[in-house]
Parts: C-alpha cells; structure tokens; sequence
C-alpha cells in the first residue's frame, strides 16, 4: 500500500517541448536549462529526455560533474558561474562551461593557473541589475579574460527580464538587445540570450544559442498560454480523496476555520498538502480535478492535505482521481490562482510524492 499521491513525468511531452524550440528558433543551438533538479522533473529522466539539446545549462556544480559521470559529453554550463577558488580545477577537468559575472570571479581565475583550459560566458548587465557587467565595463572585463591564458572560448550572455512582454515600459528586450549589441558588436564569438519567453515572443532575436527552460516542461512563461504555444505539460501531480464529510450550513473546515459552509455541502479530503510542494498560499477557489470535474480548493491547505469542494461531483467517493495540475489542469492556472508561477509549484514538488514515467 502507498499513498495515492503520485506526480507523472512525461517523457514524450518532454521530447516534444524540445522539438517546439527546435522549430521555433530553428538556427540556434539549445541549452536545455535543467538547474533546481530539472525545474522538479529529474536531472537523469531529463537526460534521457532532452538527449537531442547541444549542451546542459543549470546552476549547481555537483550536478554538472554528475551529467558528465553519467555519460553527457556535450557542452554543460553554469548559469550563475563559480563562486570559489576550489571549483576552478574542477570545471576545467570536467570540461564544465561557467559564465562569469563579476570582477571577483575574474581575480580568483588569473590566480588559478590552471593546467586545463575553460569556457566562458561572459555576462553584461543589460539593465536587470542582476548578475553581469555594464555594457561600460565589459571591454574591460573582457580584455583582462583574454588575457588568460587557460581562457579559451569566450561567449557573450545576457538575460531578459522581460522577455515573455511584446513590450514593457520599465525594460524592453527591444532596449537590453541594444545595449548588448553596440556593446558586443563586432566580438568573435558565440552569443547567448534568449529565455523561454524570448524564444516564443521573440523568435527573430539573433543568438547562436538559447536557454529554454520553463517551456520545456510544459510551463509558460508568461503571455499566453502553454497550450497556444503547442507545449505540453510534463508533469502531473494526481492523488485521490481519501475520506468525504457531509457538512452542514455554517460548518467550518479545516486549520483557521477560514472556510464556513453556507449551505449544506460535501468536502472531500484529498493526500496532497504543502509538504508535498502543493502551495499553502493557495486560497479558497484555486482550480482541483475531481473525477475529470473541474471543481475548488475550500478550507486551508495544511501539511498532508487539502480540502476541495464536492458540489460539482455528487458521486465522488473514497478512491476517487484527483489532478492537482498538469494534464487536463494547466500548472499555470494553479500558479496564478495561488499568487505564483508555474515555476514555483514544479520547483517546489518535494520528495514524498511517488514520481513514475510515462511516455
Ligand atoms: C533559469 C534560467 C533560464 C531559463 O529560463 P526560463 O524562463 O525557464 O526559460 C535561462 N537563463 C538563465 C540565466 C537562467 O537562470
């Protein structure tokens, strides 16, 4: 016996999502982005799914080395780069890629006389105010990396904070190509810009390789939905009511008592709460699957269960198949009905629910 609570990977959708990138930006080279454990889908189920990408891009070093362990011997590169010393030797015997940000980074890499050569991506801060050099600063990064000599391939990388807007009024991606562009222009070397959104909104930006993420399980990243845009949800998080209370006018149910029935009604008690990655924010009215029924979350979500409306499903039972998202429940509507993304949720899918593959 197992709790009913299990979270579907689908592989095929996966492989389907890549082949979306493919067509849309047919010219660039693909980093499949697979940081935070695939977005929650499984860095080796990702692996088998993405094998036709041109590289791996994700953040944490322990999972690069174990891309390469398991066989990976295309490009892997680190999004938010190396943060001490001590990784260098590594990232060079592995073959690992880095981007470099910062004037910091830049001093630990001339005094690491490394013995193998590296790959990097030199990041400009084209008006995020994140991670990167200002376009004013980043010939001088640049000189002083060139001047490296175990620093071989030198790419150019930026990141859109908008990019899944036609337009915004803040920061346009139309303003941040700008400035990359008088500040790249004429450099030998790969470019590396476009994000999920700017793949699907901005499919003309020319970039020798992009960095999908979001959309390759199935998510969007904003503008319309992952349905229009042909993808198809990769992971799908079902459970089943474990018990139904009939309830009278004026019941409250659940932790805070912040739901009161106003009339006579059928909760039903789904195995699925937020120490499974389901959002505790979540409020009453966020969209649940009963039995191919579109219904409503009622009562709070507490540690290892929420409570979900009955009214639209009279014959709901012990057993009966609950899609908390995924296919038939886009993520996305989850997400928004919870104040977050589909980022999150997928993020934040724990180690308790049982994950199986389909194809
Ligand atoms: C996470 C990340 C991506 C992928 O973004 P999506 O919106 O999921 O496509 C791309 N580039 C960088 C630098 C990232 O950190």
């Amino acid at each position: 016996m197992t709790r009913p609570l299990v979270a579907s990977i689908d592989i095929a959708a996966m492989q389907h999502n890549l082949s979306v990138v493919r067509s849309t930006v047919p010219r660039a080279k693909i980093w499949a982005v697979v940081k935070a454990n695939a977005y929650g889908h499984g860095l080796e189920r990702s692996v088998r799914a993405f094998t036709d990408a041109d590289g791996f891009a994700l953040i944490e070093i322990e999972s690069a080395i174990h891309l390469r362990e398991i066989g990976w011997k295309k490009p892997i590169l680190l999004l938010e780069g190396f943060f001490y010393p001590h990784e260098l030797p590594i990232l060079a015997r592995y073959s690992i890629a880095f981007a470099v940000h910062c004037d910091e980074q830049i001093d630990m890499l001339e005094k690491a006389r490394l013995e193998m050569p590296v790959d990097v991506h030199l990041k400009m801060n084209t008006g995020m105010n994140r991670l990167g050099f200002l376009p004013s600063e980043y010939g001088k990064a640049l000189e002083r990396l060139k001047k490296i000599p175990y620093v071989r391939d030198i790419s150019y990388m930026t990141h859109f904070a908008n990019s899944e807007a036609e337009d915004h009024p803040a920061l346009s991606v139309a303003e941040q190509l700008r400035r990359f562009d008088s500040a790249t222009q004429g450099l030998k070397g790969d470019r590396n810009l476009s994000n999920s959104g700017a793949i699907l909104l901005h499919p003309g930006i020319r970039t020798d390789w992009v960095r999908p993420g979001i959309m390759l399980y199935g998510g969007t990243p904003g503008g319309k939905t992952a349905e229009q845009y042909g993808l198809k949800p990769a992971m799908t998080l079902k459970s089943e009511i474990i018990q139904t209370q009939h309830i009278g006018e004026g019941e409250a149910i659940g932790y805070g008592s912040i739901f009161t029935a106003k009339n006579p009604m059928t909760i039903g008690v789904v195995a699925c709460g937020y120490a499974d990655g389901y959002p505790r924010m979540a409020p009453e009215g966020t969209p649940v699957i009963v039995n191919g029924i579109k219904t409503r979350l009622v009562g709070r979500v507490s540690m290892d269960m929420i409570t979900v409306d009955l009214t639209p499903v009279p014959d709901a039972h012990v057993g009966s198949e609950v899609t908390l998202w995924g296919k038939g429940l886009p993520i996305d509507e989850v997400a928004e009905a919870a104040g977050t993304v589909g980022y999150e949720l997928m993020c934040a899918l724990s180690l308790r629910p049982r994950i199986v593959e389909c194809w």
